[in-house]
């Protein structure tokens, strides 16, 4: 394979590459990452094509060299920027711009003129941290879910980074005159290569992150409330059915408290549905603001809310349910100017021994839910306190009454 071949499959390849993330874009306009990649891709098939056109010319002006130079770092700087702009950094552009003119204008100092091993040691380092800032980003930044699809570029910006590395050693070991590669010049013949492998596993990597983000956002928008933005009952299901295997397994203590706002039917009646909706949120705003972070908040009914807690004293669960209980009668809701006040009735229930599925505890919650509702609403009520039910005395225990 010579090197002519192989730098114009590695435009080829680019072209491919830009043509992909852009229609990808074209498709689903919400990643504005694809725009940053497609420029990238597109910046680096020019520099490609242009190389493939100065390899078969033989002598080239300097300015073209530059040319072919100050696109091929555009085009790194391109995948970094993607990969700020997919983590909801600012992509920078600004500084590629510069750091293009820079090097354009580098190719102006005499020893870069003349020798293109010397062109290679002073572009390396910021090809190198370009790619290894994108890795480092990635790596950084990444959501949980998100690192195994990040991975793989992650993995192609490190290793490109060493290649470019260990492609100076070799140069500089053989004083820029290193054995045959391929049966061709080393220096060109093993960049080309290199490029054509970086283009072909950018799009494949690239791609994948896109595709893993918009199942990510999928998969979230399926679980959440649109209206508040807690979980929905199909969270519940998943989250409640994985905690209370855990729960009966080790022996960790798992509650749930529900409430539902008292006579929220005339707010609706008497203000119109929108207030009700902002009445809603009012009072999940509230709430959340006295749950801690690691309780999970469910909205399971159109005024009905569950709380799941997991691993916590049955003394703080009705700490916590009191809380919540006062933060709603404390802040009233303001409409057409006027104070609204709001209340909520809370139920508590807690995890038994012979629970067989979390449904059990939910129910039980909402029989002591009924019961604040029964007498005089605004109030906590705790089952096994305050609701006699089938095991009252183990119940009475458990929650410490
Ligand atoms: P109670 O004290 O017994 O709970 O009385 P209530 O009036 O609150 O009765 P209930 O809990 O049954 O009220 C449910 C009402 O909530 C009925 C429905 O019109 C209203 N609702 C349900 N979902 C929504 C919603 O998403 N937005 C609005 N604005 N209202 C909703
Ligand atoms: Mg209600
Ligand atoms: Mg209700």
């Amino acid at each position: 394979m010579d090197a002519f071949t192989l730098i114009v499959g590695a435009a080829l390849a680019a072209l491919t590459m830009a043509a992909s993330m852009g229609l990808m874009y074209l498709a689903s306009a919400r990643q504005a990452c694809l725009v940053d990649w497609t420029v990238a891709a597109a910046l680096f098939a020019l520099s490609n094509g242009l190389g493939a056109i100065g390899l078969h010319q033989q002598t080239n002006p300097i300015v073209f060299i530059a040319c072919v130079n100050a696109l091929h770092i555009g085009g790194h700087f391109g995948m970094l920027a993607g990969v700020r702009r997919h983590l909801h950094l600012a992509p920078g552009w600004r500084w590629g711009v510069m750091l293009m003119a820079g090097l354009l204008a580098a190719h102006a100092l005499l020893v870069v003129r003349e020798a293109p091993l010397y062109r290679l040691v002073l572009f390396t380092p910021f090809v190198g941290a370009l790619n290894l800032g994108a890795a480092w980003l990635l790596w950084r930044c990444s959501e949980r879910e998100a690192r195994a699809a990040h991975l793989p570029l992650i993995v192609l910006q490190v290793l490109s980074a060493l290649q470019q590395v260990a492609r100076v050693a070799l140069m500089l070991a053989y004083d820029g005159h290193p054995p045959a590669f391929l049966g061709g010049d080393f220096f060109r013949t093993s960049g080309a290569l290199a490029m054509l492998a970086y283009m072909s596993l950018a799009t494949m990597c690239c791609a994948l992150i896109v595709t893993h983000q918009q199942t990510l956002a999928l998969r979230r928008a399926s679980l959440t409330d649109v209206l508040t933005g807690w979980l929905n009952r199909r969270a519940l299901h998943d989250i409640a059915t994985r905690d209370f295997r855990r729960c009966h397994r080790t022996g960790a203590s798992m509650f749930f408290i529900t409430f539902d706002i008292d006579h929220f039917k005339p707010i609706n009646d008497r203000y119109g549905h929108g207030v009700g909706d902002s009445a809603i949120c009012h009072v999940t705003a509230l709430s959340a603001r006295v749950l801690r972070g690691y309780d999970t908040l469910f909205r399971i009914g159109g005024e009905e809310f569950a709380v799941l807690i997991v691993g916590e004293h049955a003394g703080n669960v009705c700490t916590i349910a009191e809380r919540l209980r006062e933060a709603v009668v404390g802040a009233p809701l303001t409409v057409e100017g006027k104070p609204v006040t709001m209340t909520v009735s809370v139920g508590v229930a807690a995890l038994d021994a012979d629970d067989h599925q979390w449904e059990d505890i939910l129910l039980r919650a909402d029989e002591a839910l009924y019961h604040a509702k029964q007498n005089g609403r605004n109030r906590v009520s705790v089952h096994g306190r305050d609701v006699a039910g089938r095991g009252q005395v183990a119940r009475l225990q458990a929650v410490g009454a």
